[in-house]
């Protein structure tokens, strides 16, 4: 297929925005192989925050953080994404040049936690005032979960109306898979 599959577009649009030097954002680390993928574009000089509510998260992020040598240029927050704009410290703001979000639970996990909408969308809001001009948000949405559904109707809401002088937002999605395949959100600050 010639088309990029959803996980690798998102891969593909981190990497353009991205710069040596840069800050990132993992907003849902999960087994942190996203944490890894910043980490490795923003370099030695960059700095990542990532987050996610779940203990076991954050150990496995930073274990693998740790195997490749890349510990010191990530923060690793054992807090929800909604407080994403008071942890990243205020001379960052205005600098980040990306965040990603993985919606739904832990793989692996026993699918009890799952993002919800008013964190993600809090989450959401924070980063919009504190990314950098031409800076992206990706989300990679997952909705085939019990709750996901809620979470998805209430995104698409929140994005339908979001201002178009502040933000482009895009909507990446194969349309005649089967079984809930995720689709990909972009949104780019103006
Ligand atoms: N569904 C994806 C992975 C999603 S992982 C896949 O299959 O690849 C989602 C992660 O978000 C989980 O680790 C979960 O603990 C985390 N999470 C849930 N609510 C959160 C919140 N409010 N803040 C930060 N992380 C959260």
């Amino acid at each position: 297929m010639n088309l990029s599959r959803v996980l690798p577009y998102a891969k593909e649009l981190l990497e353009k925005v991205i710069e040596p030097g840069g800050v990132a954002v993992d907003a849902t680390v999960g087994n942190g192989h996203d944490t890894l993928f910043l980490a490795k574009l923003v370099g030695e000089n960059g700095r990542v925050y990532g987050f996610d509510i779940q203990e076991q998260a954050i150990e496995k992020t930073l274990e693998r953080l740790k195997d490749e040598g890349m510990a010191d240029r990530a923060e690793i927050h054992l807090r929800s994404h909604a407080d994403i704009k008071q942890v990243v410290p205020q001379e960052k703001h205005g600098q980040i040049h990306a965040a990603v979000f993985n919606l739904g639970y832990l793989p692996g996990s026993d699918k009890e936690v799952i993002t919800k909408p008013d964190s993600t969308l809090n989450a959401i809001e924070g980063l919009l005032d504190i990314l950098k001009p031409g800076g992206l948000i990706v989300l990679v949405v997952y909705y085939g979960h019990e709750g996901g559904n809620e979470e998805k109707e209430a995104l698409m809401t929140y994005l339908h109306e979001l201002d178009q002088t502040k933000a482009h937002v895009l909507q990446y999605q194969f349309l005649n898979q089967k079984n809930n395949p995720p689709f990909l959100i972009a949104i780019e600050k103006r």
